[in-house]
């Protein structure tokens, strides 16, 4: 690749500079309590008129009724006097986003179609397993990035989700598992993945500050190994990932070779794979303790021949990357212009990484009976709605 290409203008459908619109304030005037730091809470309620010691006191205090407990509503928090509540009340919210539809597989995988306050539809995904629950969290609203096999891609509407809005389908995954008081142990959830909607690394900010809330000790104490963000590999900003949020990473390769990359993944036209995996292997915390995971969606005859998966080998070789390999069967939805590789596909291309060390399972696909793949929940909502409407 020469050099000049990064400075090309991007042919195509990608947006150079994504823009999300901005979050609008909540329309009764509170202040989200969920999604501040300690810091942050302290100063809001200093900023509303509480002395600084008496702030920093009730901040402490709500913080451990919101993360601790799951509390919502200023009148269970029995050590807060109880005349200061209404004055809470009227200037502060601790919210979750609203559930729409919420839907249970026969595999046990639950998903819930959200909204936010201003009314924008978001998806989350609960999978258990026996040894672990993973939740899939969202990060925007719809996706820039236009991947041409991703249905988020396909939507227009983007905007960033606020650390509340974040944090909260944490919140409210643990209110359905019914997982209040936080436990240290026992937990049915278990592990995170930045894999729901959206481009984590678009929402630097608002992802780490949330992250750093479900890592705090006093906070949903999960450790950083167990939390995965998943980029399309947005260069610029993965060391700063490593640095600032230190979670396990996750790259959605999905091709090997320029050509199709372009095809399927267009911000390689921005980032090419060389660069992306140069920054891999830049990323801080990456060991063969802690390696990094190359998902790689099997589509039929665009990316899976047997060439394909030696070529990613190699340049998982000539990178020197602690690598495990992840193969997503393509999950179809109305419209995609690809299908799914062959079962004897994936499992040839899946020996062929194998046999060169590196782990290469391929996902179950799970929930399929309630389309629980990306972007899916909300078409079939809003199918279900137009046909209601029309009838
Ligand atoms: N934007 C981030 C994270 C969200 S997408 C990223 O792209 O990594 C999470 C994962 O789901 C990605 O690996 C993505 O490629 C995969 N995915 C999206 N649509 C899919 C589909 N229809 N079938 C299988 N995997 C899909
Ligand atoms: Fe966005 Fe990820 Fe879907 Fe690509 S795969 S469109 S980056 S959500």
């Amino acid at each position: 690749m020469s050099a000049d290409t990064d400075l090309m203008p991007i042919p195509g459908p990608v947006d150079p500079v994504p823009v999300p619109r901005a979050a609008v304030p909540r329309a009764d005037g509170k202040v989200e309590l969920i999604g501040l730091g300690k810091d942050a809470m302290r100063a809001e309620l200093e900023h509303a008129g509480l002395e600084p010691k008496q702030a920093k006191l009730r901040a402490k205090q709500i913080w451990h009724w919101i993360y601790n407990r799951g509390v919502t509503d200023f009148d269970a928090m029995s050590d807060i006097a109880k005349t200061q509540r209404p004055w809470l009340k009227e200037r502060f919210v601790i919210a979750r986003p609203e559930v729409v539809e919420a839907q249970v597989s026969n595999d046990g995988t639950r998903k819930w179609l959200l909204k936010t306050h201003d009314g924008h539809e978001f998806e989350m995904v609960f999978i258990p397993d026996a040894d672990r629950g993973t939740l899939c969290v969202s990060s925007q609203v719809g996706c820039t990035l236009n991947c041409r096999f991703c249905h988020t891609g396909t939507m227009q509407l983007v905007r960033n989700l606020e650390p509340a809005e974040i944090v909260g389908q944490v919140m409210l995954a643990r209110d359905a598992l019914g997982e209040w008081p936080s436990q240290p142990e026992g937990r049915m959830l278990t592990n995170i993945v930045m894999m729901g909607m959206g481009e984590p690394l678009y929402n630097f900010d608002n992802v780490r500050d949330a992250l750093k809330i479900v890592m705090d000790g006093d906070g949903l104490g999960l450790s950083k190994r167990r939390i995965t963000l998943s980029t399309s590999g947005v260069v610029p900003m993965m060391a700063r990932a490593g640095e600032e949020i230190g979670v396990n990473l996750a790259v959605s390769l999905h091709a090997v070779t320029k050509e199709i990359r372009d095809e399927i993944v267009p911000l390689n036209r921005k980032y090419g794979i060389d660069q992306l995996l140069e920054a891999c292997a830049a990323y801080p915390g990456a060991n063969n303790a802690r390696r990094i995971t190359f998902e790689y969606v099997m589509l039929k005859d665009k990316n899976d021949s047997d060439e394909d998966a030696r070529e990613l080998v190699r340049l998982i070789r000539k990178y020197k990357l602690p690598a495990k390999v992840n193969l997503i069967p393509f999950n179809p939805w109305g419209g995609a212009p690809y299908e799914c590789s062959s079962e004897e596909r994936i499992r040839s291309f899946s020996n062929i990484v194998f046999e060169a060390g590196i782990s290469a399972p391929v996902r179950t696909p799970r929930g399929r009976d309630i389309d629980a793949a990306c972007g899916q929940l909300k078409t079939a909502a809003e199918r279900k709605r137009k046909s209601r409407e029309a009838a």
